[in-house]
């Protein structure tokens, strides 16, 4: 593949071709901005996969991974109202809901009783009303009732807004929320670190230095994190190749991002949906690029990168994983923010789940919050 590229899959953009890029890629080398749009760009998307293809089976083997967990939103009052959310609601709002610290516990006792699950993945609106000791109750409480369940705790706007209302420093309040029982904390937030892009997706709260500071701070105290994009939306092919080269900056710096999740955007009862800006998903094309661009750029640096089968769905996740995926995300019991735009998801049993790897031919495991693996299934 090295010396005899079919003709037909030479792209050349801005004197770059595709095919000296992915020959890069190959060979471990870290590519450029420049070089990550145009891949970004590119429409052969096969091509792409193939190599991230690839690099995925150098840098991590085959073996698919993925996490027994629940997602516990336990607010949808949120006072940063982004364009992009069908979630959240304003208080006094009639489908409005917060739970108390005990009913958060509770809810996650049950799931860890009845499932097994191995993570909570605990996060909401930004409710004015919860200051930092509703976080420490609910963490203390949740670890106390459990045995071998982590703690995914938190979008870095959370945090922020922890921080701004107890008149805390970051690293003050990622301190005390570790020391009640936070494992690690999901890239929610990431969206595009693009700033003009997160203005027109109306995030007012947690810009790109935010959400970066957050996620560094978080590393610096041991607190491995997760790292998000969200596509599909107002964004640039551009703006997704900064996303990536921006996160990346980080990795090298700290180490701590654990695994790379791309979310296509759901407008589905959104502003941005109901303003016309946006009417439809990106699909499965933009999936596939995204993962395999993601993997081409991180090589190994960020082991794991996810298939995202929550808003695309099994049969484009089983895909993913051709395309440089190499970790399925979780059984993702009780997620409430999806079906917010009108999209029904559904649990996903673990034998639902391991059959759907094993019809692409993969090995897969079951791990913890940690990427430690805990049980195969032959
Ligand atoms: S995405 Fe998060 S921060 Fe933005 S409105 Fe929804 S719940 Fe609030």
């Amino acid at each position: 593949m090295r010396t005899s590229q079919p003709s037909m899959l030479k792209h050349v953009i801005e004197g770059l071709d595709i095919t000296s890029v992915l020959e890069k890629a190959l060979d471990g080398d870290n590519l450029s901005l420049r070089e990550v749009e145009l891949l970004m760009k590119s429409s052969h998307s096969d091509l792409i996969g193939s190599v991230a293809d690839k690099i995925r089976r150098r840098v991590v083997g085959d073996t698919v991974t993925f996490v027994t967990n629940q997602i516990l939103n336990y607010t949808n009052v949120c006072v940063v109202k982004c364009n992009f959310c069908a979630f959240y609601r304003n208080e006094g709002d009639q489908d409005a809901y917060a739970l108390s610290p005990e009913e958060v516990v509770e809810r996650a006792y049950r799931a860890w009783k009845m499932y097994n699950t191995r993570q909570v993945l605990i996060q909401g609106g930004v409710n004015p009303n919860f200051g930092i000791e509703y976080y420490e109750s609910v963490f203390r409480g949740v670890k106390n009732r459990t045995k071998n369940l982590a703690i995914h705790g938190l979008s870095t706007s959370e945090i922020e807004f922890i921080a701004r209302k107890e008149r805390m420093s970051i690293k003050e309040v990622l301190m005390r929320l570790k020391a009640a029982g936070l494992s690690s904390v999901p890239g929610a937030g990431g969206e595009i670190l693009v700033d003009s892009v997160r203005k027109k997706l109306g995030r007012t709260l947690s810009n790109s230095e935010g959400y970066l500071r957050v996620m560094e701070e978080a590393h610096k105290l041991s607190i491995p994190t997760s790292v998000t994009m969200m596509y599909g939306h107002v964004e640039t092919p551009e703006d997704r190749a900064k996303h990536l080269m921006t996160v990346l900056d980080l990795q090298k710096k700290t180490g701590g991002f654990m695994a790379f999740i791309g979310w296509n955007f759901e407008p589905g009862n959104t502003r941005l949906e109901k303003e016309g800006k946006v009417r439809y998903t990106a699909g499965g094309a933009d999936l596939l690029k995204v993962v395999a661009v993601a993997r081409i750029t991180f090589q190994g640096m960020i082991r794991n990168i996810q298939s995202s089968w929550l808003t695309v769905g099994i049969p484009m996740a089983q895909l993913a994983l051709n395309y440089g995926a190499n970790d399925w995300g979780g059984t993702i019991f009780e997620e409430e923010v999806i079906p917010a735009t009108g999209k029904q998801v559904g649990n996903l049993r673990v034998q639902k789940l391991v059959e759907a790897v094993k019809k692409i031919g993969r090995p897969v495991a079951e791990r913890d919050n940690f990427y430690n693996i805990i049980k195969t299934f032959e």
